[in-house]
């Protein structure tokens, strides 16, 4: 504004001194002089704020450990490892060098992010962010250079902030810290990561401003050890994927401020949600209240959960229609799943749709059992059975397969491995990776072949089974559980 009135100001007097008669030659060199000192300063501005994208624009949201859900453990640790940060002079005065590096490890979306902030808010330190990928450039010298200005940063906001603390955050970290020598362009990432090595070892326990780095990542294999040695990165926190109890803290969290209605069982929905992550449950509780608005209600019912998660697990419903003969096929494929599903645990099939989501045609959803870590072989084998059913159902209506199985095909190989390894093949205990080439895939396809001909006996059984299903599925797009285990009763009496 004030910018806008100066202009119009010289303006108006630069036309009034050509009206009066002045030179104003002076003038305009003046104005033009001025012009492109005040250019060449903004520009240089503009350098600047680009140069400091992403790394160290302090975040202000605050954020608590109480809105971080299902990480009991990993908060607890994390918390006594901050509480060195917050005791600061009983930690001087015993002489305890101070604690310069915590560094969370985990799948992706499970909350470090979070708890980094949440531990900013519990020191009431100054939060500064940046990405692993921030800090990588072609040009020798800048991701140096970025990490110094980070602990500038970090430090400068600090003491305008009046805070003694600052917590830097650096996500993605392997990004910078892979072991050094490793990468192609390992001058540039070496310089980066020896500046982040400098600036750590410089964290002093008298510093007016103390410095605290946090780093998330979930591959800590690949970090460079020197960073992970004692003074560094000496503390690590596991940030796992939540477990039922936590799944449902988190569901808690997300749906406070959304209205549900009675029918939401919460508890069902944890259930539902094996191997979610914060992040999928976040999503889960945004895509159900989605869907409420869509049918324009007021309340999130149950349904709505339960079509939210086949949206976060298999993405959108698409507009692609298969052709009804292809609609047929997929309608048989789920159809054959589903049934060695319930053969292997009756009451398994959640439901089963011939809808197209992301990447799949149609597709046949479990009722979860209970959080699972260990598998027995019969469980493994039944899995496999499972995944070959579809394709076996098509060969015994079509005579033939169809591509619709590679996926099913690969998770079943992978299974058949993962017996291997577990010692439940007729090797015995062997190590996968010593094994010769053609003795693994000869003992793989053995495993297949045997749990192949299982379901194709039991859906042989089942052909006209198979064809009624179909119908059902064709004209009602989706079946629940209860509704395939009704008609599968009423074929078995007959
Ligand atoms: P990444 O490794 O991909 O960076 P992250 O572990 O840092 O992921 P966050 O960015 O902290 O994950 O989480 C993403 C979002 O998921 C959060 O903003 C939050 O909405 C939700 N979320 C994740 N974990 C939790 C949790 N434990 N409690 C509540 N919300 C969570």
């Amino acid at each position: 504004m004030l910018k806008e009135i100066s202009l119009g100001l010289g303006a108006a007097l630069l036309v009034f001194g050509l009206a009066v008669g002045y030179d104003i030659t002076p003038f305009i060199l003046l104005l033009a002089f001025g012009g492109s000192l005040y250019y060449l300063v903004n520009a240089k501005g503009m350098v600047k704020s680009s140069f400091g994208k992403g790394t160290g624009i302090p975040k202000r949201q605050e954020i608590s450990f109480e809105e971080i859900g299902g990480q009991d453990s990993a908060i607890k640790e994390l918390k006594e490892a901050l509480d060195f940060i917050k005791n600061h002079n009983e930690i001087r005065e015993l002489g305890i060098r101070p604690l310069k590096g915590i560094i969370m490890t985990g799948p992706p979306g499970t909350g470090k992010t979070l708890m980094a902030r949440a531990a900013a808010s519990y020191t009431d330190a100054v939060f500064v962010s940046a990405s692993g990928s921030d800090f990588v450039e072609m040009y020798a010298g800048v991701g140096a250079q970025r990490v110094r200005k980070i602990f500038q940063t970090a430090r400068e906001s600090a003491i305008k902030q009046k805070k003694k603390t600052a917590i830097i955050f650096i996500d993605e970290i392997e990004v910078l810290a892979t072991k050094r020598g490793q990468n192609s362009s390992h001058m540039e990432y070496d310089q980066t990561l020896n500046a982040l090595l400098v600036e750590m070892d410089g964290i002093k326990v008298d510093d007016n401003v103390r410095l605290l780095i946090m780093a998330a990542t979930n591959r800590v294999d690949m970090m460079d050890p020197a960073l992970l040695r004692p003074g560094r990165f000496d503390r690590q926190v596991k940030v796992d994927l939540p477990d039922k109890k936590g799944r449902l803290e988190i569901l808690k969290l997300h749906t406070r401020n959304k209205p549900l209605s009675k029918s939401v069982d919460l508890v069902q929905v944890s259930k539902e949600t094996f191997g979610f992550s914060g992040a999928h449950l976040e999503s889960l509780a945004n895509e159900a209240a989605i869907l409420a608005m869509r049918e324009e209600l007021k309340e999130i019912e149950h349904r709505h959960f339960h079509e939210a998660v086949d949206k976060v697990i298999m993405g959108e419903k698409l507009d692609r229609r298969p052709n009804p003969e292809e609609l047929k096929r997929v309608a048989i494929h789920e159809t054959g799943h589903a049934l060695l599903s319930e053969l292997a645990r009756p009451g398994s099939v959640s439901a089963l749709t011939v809808t197209s989501r992301g990447g799949a045609l149609g597709y046949m959803r479990q009722n979860p059992e209970d959080d699972t870590y260990l598998y027995t072989q019969e469980y493994l084998e039944n899995q496999i059975a499972v995944m070959l059913a579809g394709a076996v159902a098509e060969e015994v209506v079509y005579g033939n397969r169809s591509t619709g199985a590679s996926n099913d095909y690969e998770k079943a190989l992978h299974t058949a491995k993962t017996m291997i390894k577990a010692g439940m093949s007729r090797l015995g205990v062997v190590s996968l990776d010593d094994l010769p080439g053609d003795l693994k895939h000869t003992v793989v396809s053995e495993i297949l072949r045997e749990q192949e001909q299982r379901v194709l006996d039991y859906i042989m059984s089942h052909r006209e089974f198979l064809s009624a299903t179909m119908d059902v599925l064709l004209e009602k797009e989706k079946i629940s559980g209860e509704e395939f285990r009704r008609l599968l009763q009423t074929q078995n009496a007959a």
